[in-house]
């Protein structure tokens, strides 16, 4: 087998317009703190309908400076799904916070706002309310907003989208990012993600202070804006108000970013496409296929499949032969509350039962933009072999 025949679950893809982009922007006068890092925050903003757009090195940095502006600190609670990248958690324990966990819902695989509203109710009693919850929109799929942003006004808590699978979705007929449910949305650009800066990140919200809070934390805590300096000695000038952090952005990341958003509506129609060629090749296959709820246009960002109960053990060697035959396959997520690092916090295994048994039974298939229809054939056929060999199918 030859590497060039190794179906990735996900990968980048990069035009030549995206290449002479970054060609152009190494070329001009700054290659970070340029034009081209504004022009992607306004432009992401304005895609996705949000007044501000807060560009960072990362997602995990965005999602650190949402929890910074919204005053996360030490004693506070942050609660986030079990079933994400463990940095939605992450970001709270950077800020000193401790982390709980939602279950999710057996179908959409999204924060259960049911069982929020459970959580919620009994944390009031105890005295033990979040200060902020992340729903993650799973997959590129929203999570119910309507219904965990109605809890939040109940509550009293505040809301940051982990939305690093799902720009460009929408909820609702809104664009994810727009705000209406939410403070502060945070989209991802890594490579496997709809849209690429390599690394990268952006935080987007409609409150001016809260953008510039998250902005003034990703360059060391300055600023050079007149109206908030105590004196001005000249034009090298600038002040240290608070501790930040330096996680900007470079100009040759925007400037791919650029690129890349000019292509989002077309990858992501090239996802449906890819997915309902998925729900054709697998309709005779014994397994779940993603759900896609009626009020959602996902971004589809994975694609993961479901095991049958009583096959839950045939998934790893499942896994094994698409690995052996050169699928990529993954598993979208190891809960996050069972990593050594949060059972060292007091989680348990059986704490959060429908992530754990999801997390059991799950794969992630192949997508992404240019992955062909051949390669999905290729991708069926051998799951096909995959699941006779482990009998979950018959010949
Ligand atoms: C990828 C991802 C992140 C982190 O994104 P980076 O840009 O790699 O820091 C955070 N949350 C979720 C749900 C992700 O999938």
């Amino acid at each position: 087998m030859t590497h060039t025949d190794f179906i990735p679950y996900g990968r980048q893809s990069i035009s030549e317009a995206d290449i002479a982009a970054v060609v152009k922007s190494l070329r001009s006068d700054f290659l970070t703190q340029g034009p081209c890092v504004s022009e992607f925050e306004n432009a992401v903003a304005t895609k996705v309908g949000a007044s501000y757009g807060v560009a960072a090195n990362s997602a995990t940095s965005a999602l650190h400076l949402a929890c910074l502006a919204l005053g996360v600190g030490t004693g506070d609670r942050v609660w986030t799904s079990p079933n994400t990248f463990i940095a939605s958690a992450n970001c709270a324990r950077y800020c000193g916070a401790s982390v709980d966990f939602v279950d999710i819902d057996p179908r959409t695989y999204n924060m259960c706002a049911n069982k929020l509203a459970q959580k919620l109710q009994a944390a009031k009693l105890t005295d033990t309310l979040p200060k902020v919850v992340i729903p993650v929109h799973f997959a590129g799929q929203s999570c119910d907003m309507a219904a965990i942003y109605a809890l939040s006004k109940a509550y009293g808590f505040r809301i940051i989208e982990d939305a690093s699978h799902a720009i460009g979705a929408t909820y609702q007929g809104g664009q994810v990012g727009n705000g209406k449910y939410s403070d502060i949305c945070v989209f991802s650009f890594h490579p496997v993600k709809i849209i690429t800066t390599a690394e990268g990140g952006m935080a987007v919200t409609n409150n001016e202070q809260l953008a510039k809070h998250m902005r003034t934390h990703a360059s060391q805590g300055t600023t050079k804006s007149p109206d908030e300096l105590t004196q001005q000695p000249g034009d090298w000038y600038y002040e240290q108000h608070t501790l930040g952090f330096n996680y900007r952005m470079t100009e040759l990341q925007a400037a791919l970013g650029l690129a890349q958003l000019s292509h989002l509506d077309d990858f992501i129609e090239r996802r449906h496409q890819q997915f309902e060629h998925y729900k054709t090749l697998l309709k005779n296959f014994p397994i779940t296929l993603p759900y896609q709820s009626e009020d959602n246009y996902s971004s589809l960002h994975l694609y993961p499949i479901l095991l049958p109960e009583h096959n839950k053990s045939a998934r790893k060697g499942v896994f094994d032969v698409l690995r052996h035959a050169g699928i990529g396959a993954q598993v979208h997520y190891i809960p996050v509350h069972s990593q050594p690092y949060y059972k060292q916090l007091g989680f348990n295994d059986g704490d959060f039962p429908v992530a754990e048994d999801y997390y059991a039974r799950t794969l992630s298939l192949p997508l992404f933009t240019d992955l062909t229809y051949a390669q999905q054939e290729r991708v069926a056929l051998i799951l096909k072999h995959a699941l006779i060999a482990n009998r979950v199918m018959r010949a």
